[in-house]
């Protein structure tokens, strides 16, 4: 069983301190997230967190924690490719009767 936490990253005016959301085990539709990568610095006194995620379909992919947050990222991509072909299958049915 792994500890939850909250890492804390300080701003380069040394006065404040952002707070990166600790994801590990959090399940944000078909990623899981299974690993810490790193925390990047994306402007000046602003951090992001990148988590290492596995989707359903196996695949890995590395996402920002505010964006799993946000609903930006449900499966690595595979989702909406099945989808597309799904329609693409039901549209060759329809010509094909
Ligand atoms: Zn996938």
């Amino acid at each position: 069983m792994s500890a939850r936490y909250e890492v804390l990253v300080r701003h380069s005016d040394g006065a404040r301190w952002q707070e990166i959301k600790y994801e590990l085990g959090h399940v944000y539709g078909q990623l899981e997230v299974i690993e810490f990568v790193e925390v990047r610095k994306l402007r000046k006194n602003e951090f992001a967190a990148f988590w290492l995620c596995r989707c359903s379909c196996g695949k890995k992919k590395v996402c920002e924690g505010r964006k799993l947050r946000k609903g930006e990222y449900k499966s690595c991509g595979c989702a909406h490719l099945r989808a597309h072909l799904q329609r693409v299958r039901d549209n060759q049915g329809r010509f094909a009767s």
